[in-house]
């Protein structure tokens, strides 16, 4: 299997590489040449199985060559066995047809352990068989940092920096970043904003000596690697049930319900993905309006939601045009000089034969979040309200099961389920021994110069 990029203009890669360089050189993302194709029989032969020989087979097939398949069992059992249910992502009824799919039982409480926690692995096999060292530089507003520390401390020839801003990233959130016991994991606050940690990753991945003397690199939401392993709990799902489920998603950056899209391509039956989104509903305005355009990101009880472009969605508006890598190119192009863009009528109506999108703001995650507490005694993190609220508000005509990924544990977000329903939730052990950890970080000014500096000398150290 090879990859493409969205923009056409780089050279096909194998699995392995895709997965070590992220974005495409050419600034497109990485798309497997042709789709890997489950017939019905062995979609509906994925039912009862562990999830871990469902992640074998889906994985199996779009990785190719680039690992045997006793490389990528070892890695998947490893990924998963720090995993507090033994399901991974069990379906857990909350209503007639109406189902939550719990992706927040990994290190961190939230859906990103699923696909880092194999992708770092994976990551430092591939890295270990090139030969040579990777810095990791990520900025984070929240549970990306403390994903991808849980998925890369520890390991060999890579060192893992994680930018956070000073005092606005919630303090349960700071301190599962903070108390990792890994020696290659370096924490850096920096006096500004969310924006400003992002600007000074952007540049000093421009700065290309500095870049490639540290051997620069991102395991952001755009590396396909997380894609591939997000797609596995669709199939899953629908194995299930045993029919075609409608999917809502709390969605921010498009990827997690594009991996939907990729489970579709790939043969799991899928009735619709329902894109929902919190106030910022750049995608929301896209789907229903025709629209692209970034707005103001504003703060919202859903944080991890709380962004302006959803970059993933290149990969949706390039198969939806018939996988067209110049027309994709324009678009991106005049995205980036507009900041809007207009979705001319049969892109759009492709998009909608297979999404469709729901916003609902605090309020009505609030709301969400009640009424399930009301319902069930159950209580779901504001992420999860935020896609619950528009399951809620679907007047659907034909009874199908509806599954809302649910991709965050309650106790990350105390606050929020506490406004709702006045109730704490209870904090999981693993949780527990991270806010009671020894806090490292280094805190420093909102300047590239300074944050190149630390990297320089704790990578280039003799
Ligand atoms: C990252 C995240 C999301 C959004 O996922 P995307 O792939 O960016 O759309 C939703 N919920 C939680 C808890 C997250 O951490």
């Amino acid at each position: 299997m090879r990859y493409l990029s969205t923009r056409g203009q780089s050279p096909l890669i194998s699995f392995a590489d895709m997965l070590l360089a992220g974005l495409a050189p050419d600034g497109g993302l990485y798309l497997p040449e042709a789709w890997p194709r489950f017939t019905p029989d062995e979609v509906a032969a994925f039912k009862g199985k562990p999830y871990q020989d469902v992640a074998e087979a889906v994985m199996g097939r779009l990785i190719g060559d680039s690992f045997s398949a006793d490389e990528l069992k070892a890695d998947i059992a490893s990924a998963y066995a720090s995993f507090t249910d033994p399901r991974i992502a069990p379906l857990v009824a909350i209503g007639p047809d109406l189902y939550l799919m719990e992706l927040f039982h990994g290190p961190t409480l939230a859906f990103k352990d699923v696909a880092l926690q194999i992708l770092g692995r994976l990551f430092a096999r591939a890295l270990k068989r090139q030969g040579g060292r990777a810095t990791v530089l990520a900025a984070t507003s929240g549970d990306t940092g403390s994903a991808a520390i849980a998925a890369l401390g520890g390991l060999e020839n890579i060192e893992v920096f994680v930018l956070h801003p000073k005092g606005r990233v919630s303090e349960v959130q700071r301190r599962q970043m903070t108390t990792a016991p890994y020696a290659n994991v370096h924490n850096i606050a920096i006096e500004g904003t969310f924006d400003d940690a992002q600007g000074i990753v952007k540049a000093l991945f421009a700065e290309t000596d500095f870049a490639k003397a540290v051997s620069l690199t991102a395991v952001n939401s755009i590396n396909f690697a997380r894609i591939a392993a997000q797609a596995v709990y669709y199939f899953t799902a629908a194995a299930e049930l045993g029919t075609a489920p409608l999917f809502v998603v709390p969605t921010g950056n498009f990827g997690d319900v594009f991996a939907g899209e990729a489970a579709w391509r790939m043969g799991a039956p899928v009735d619709k993905l329902w894109v929902a989104t919190n106030s910022n509903d750049i995608m929301a305005r896209a789907l229903n309006e025709g629209v692209y355009e970034a707005g103001r990101a504003q703060p919202t009880l859903s944080p991890s939601m709380d962004i302006q472009v959803a970059s993933n969605f290149e990969r949706a508006l390039f198969e939806a045009s018939g996988r067209d890598a110049a027309w994709t190119r324009e678009q991106m192009a005049t995205f980036a000089a507009d900041k809007s863009l207009t979705l001319s009528p049969p892109i759009l109506a492709d998009l909608r034969s297979r999404y469709a999108a729901m916003r609902a703001d605090d309020a009505e995650t609030l709301a969400a979040i009640a009424q399930v507490e009301r319902e069930t005694g159950r209580l779901i993190d504001p992420h999860t309200g935020v896609a619950v609220a528009a399951a809620f508000n679907l007047k659907l005509s034909k009874k199908v099961p509806v599954v809302v990924l649910s991709t965050a544990h309650p106790a990350k977000f105390p606050d929020a389920v506490n406004q709702a329903t006045s109730r704490i939730p209870e904090v999981p052990p693993r949780l527990k021994a991270a806010l009671e950890g020894e806090e490292n970080c280094h805190v420093t000014a909102a300047e590239k110069g300074l944050v190149r500096g630390l990297i320089e000398a704790i990578v280039l150290r003799p």
